[in-house]
């Protein structure tokens, strides 16, 4: 396997798992690229996604994406508990949000496609407009 970062670990640990015998080859440090710095959150939302899927793949195309995203969710977790990781494993809510009003419709076609592909998503009519401060840094 070329490359230590979760792509590659993730690659390697699987196909020990199946019993293949595998050198992972990293140039640099293990976990130290891309994904060193990852926020490590996992979700099945991301962006706009589901609408896009949704009008370009069909809602079947939209419900696959969405099935290989939490089957993933899950088996990362799985991975986690058996391995015993301290990761500060935690689940919590995902939002997506825009920030300009004209973008609410937008928004409103995601949360509906992304139910639509069997998320849990909040109920459009219960999304509502929020407005935010954009706070200057404070004068030294
Ligand atoms: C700030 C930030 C936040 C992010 N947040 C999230 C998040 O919350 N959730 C999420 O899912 N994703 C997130 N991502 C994206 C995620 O981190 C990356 O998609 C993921 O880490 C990529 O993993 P990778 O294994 O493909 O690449 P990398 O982590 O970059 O690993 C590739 C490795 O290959 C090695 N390599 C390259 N060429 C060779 C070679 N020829 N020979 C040997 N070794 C080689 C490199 O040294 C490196 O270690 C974030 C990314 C950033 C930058």
């Amino acid at each position: 396997m070329v490359g230590g970062g979760i792509a590659g670990l993730s690659t390697a640990w699987e196909l020990v798992q199946r019993g293949r015998e595998v050198a992972v080859l990293e140039a640099d440090r293990l976990a130290a690229g891309a994904t060193g710095h990852t926020t490590a959150k996992l979700t099945a939302l991301h962006t706009l996604a589901y609408d896009h899927l949704r009008r370009t793949r069909g809602p079947a195309g939209a419900r696959l994406y969405a099935d290989s995203q939490n089957a993933a969710i899950r088996h990362a977790a799985e991975i986690v508990e058996e391995l015993g990781v301290d990761s500060g494993w935690e689940e919590a809510a995902a939002y997506t949000y825009a920030e300009h009003p004209r973008l609410v419709g937008e928004l409103q076609a995601e949360a509906e496609a992304a139910r639509e592909a069997g998320l849990a998503v909040a109920s459009p009519a219960s999304l509502r407009r929020t407005r935010v401060c954009r706070c200057a840094p404070p004068r030294s």
